[in-house]
């Protein structure tokens, strides 16, 4: 975890007047920067210092089986904002840079954009990662965004490693300056709860919590965890992807634990219908989770694909989830899931095709150890399922429209806010020649 993004949205007007039962909630949404599924007290780690969040996860609506859209950052975000996957805007391969000329294109409708239509007031703060461009013509206020207060890309590309942690935070967790970092998040979120709670707002106001892609354990323990799942950021595997995810709305939503699938494309459809707003009229990955966010009932959501970091209309997807079956087509390490003794995850592991493919039980299995499809009788439900997911890869794969790629059109070094980062004294020394 290196940033915490949030992304802040409320309905126009005096919000102490607006009923939850009548009206549209305010919605804040928090989006943690590289934090794996098993860095959370209530996730399990022993030695995380996260009561707040632990705290939203009792009293809220805990997701198992919570997904990304992908393992890394730009296109993770761009699937949140859009409710699409990243190749129909074009946010592959990889990440944006400082320099990048592309960014999230402008006709992309975002959830701000959807709720403004309903008279929200919106506003962005943290890291956005989704394009500066020329005079800034990609930030979040050319995005349905009224106020965005934070920085434009990751901050390891100015001043990332070692993670920040504030006086009062360094030296406190068990965790050393990544459980430093992660404490001061959720310090953070114990305010904005306590916030919303003394103005008032806590009956009328969605708390979303999850985070946008694996831990970078690269960075060895300081680069968070993903518990008992498989490798990291940059991968296809579980632990690339699937994240904490908590739902928070006190009197609406039940507390408790669901196992159902879900995943950061169906924030914009859930939120669209909880505000009464209409979607966007192009095509979208995502569904309406009200089901599971208020009465328990069943997850719209039956599969979940798997696009790497540079995704390629050849290859198509690289994994399908289906029900409690994972089906992995491809595999690949990356060097940000590098340093764990799993050489599966490392960057020196090449690309390697499956066919068939490798077919895990998730629920069972959820590490992704065991093959279901090596050595022994394999028995006909597990053939159908395998069938099945063939066909539902052909068919996904060959309706996918890849967009114009934003990130391949290349980089700019004027488009740099700073031009030389080692120069002094800043911020006067930063431009370029
Ligand atoms: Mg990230």
């Amino acid at each position: 975890m290196r940033w915490a993004c949030i992304w802040l949205l409320c309905p126009l007007g005096p919000l102490v007047l607006l009923s939850a039962s009548t009206n549209p909630p305010n919605v804040l949404l928090i989006f943690a920067d590289d934090l794996g599924f098993g860095d959370l007290g209530s996730y399990g780690h022993p030695t995380s210092a996260t009561p707040n969040l632990d705290k939203m996860a009792a009293r809220g609506l805990r997701f198992t089986d919570f997904y990304a859209s992908c393992p890394i950052c730009s296109p993770s975000r761009a699937a949140l904002l859009t409710g699409r996957y990243q190749t129909r805007s074009g946010v592959y391969p990889g990440v944006f840079y400082p320099g990048s000329r592309g960014g999230l294109p402008l006709s992309e409708l975002t959830i701000a954009e959807v709720l403004k239509a309903r008279g929200y007031t919106t506003a962005m703060v943290g890291k956005w990662h989704l394009g500066l461009g020329a005079n800034g013509s990609f930030l979040p206020i050319h995005q349905g965004f009224d106020h965005f207060l934070g920085v434009p890309y990751s901050h390891d590309q100015h001043t990332h490693y070692p993670q920040f942690g504030s006086q009062e935070y360094v030296g406190q967790s068990l965790r050393g300056p990544f459980g430093d970092a992660l404490m001061e998040f959720d310090g953070s979120v114990g305010l904005l709860l306590q916030a919303l709670q003394e103005n008032g707002l806590e009956g009328n106001t969605l708390v979303f919590f999850t985070a946008d892609n694996g831990p970078e354990t690269m960075r060895m323990a300081r680069g968070g965890s993903s518990g008992l799942l498989k490798c990291g950021k940059g991968t296809t595997y579980e632990g690339g992807m699937r994240e904490p995810a908590v739902a928070y709305w006190p009197g609406r939503i039940s507390p408790g634990v669901t196992h159902e699938m879900a995943s950061t494309l169906d924030i914009l459809p859930t939120l669209a219908a909880l505000a009464g707003a209409p979607l966007p009229t192009v095509p979208l990955d995502g569904y309406d989770l009200s089901p599971v966010l208020f009465g328990g009932g069943k997850s719209p959501r039956q599969m979940m694909f798997y696009y790497p970091p540079s995704p390629s209309k050849l290859l198509g997807v690289f994994a399908i989830r289906y029900g409690k079956y994972k089906a992995h087509f491809f595999t690949q390490g990356a060097f940000l899931s590098g340093t764990t003794p799993d050489q599966d995850c490392h960057g020196l592991t090449p690309l390697k095709s499956h066919e068939p493919p490798l077919l895990f039980d998730l629920e069972a299995d959820p590490a992704e150890n065991y093959n279901l499809l090596q050595g022994g009788a394999v028995g006909p439900e597990v053939l159908r399922v395998v069938k099945e997911i063939q066909l539902h890869k052909a068919l996904f794969d060959q309706r996918m429209e890849f967009g114009e790629s934003q990130i391949g059109k290349g980089i700019d070094s004027a488009l740099q806010p700073c031009c030389a980062p080692g120069c002094t004294p800043k911020p006067s020394c930063c431009h370029c020649s």
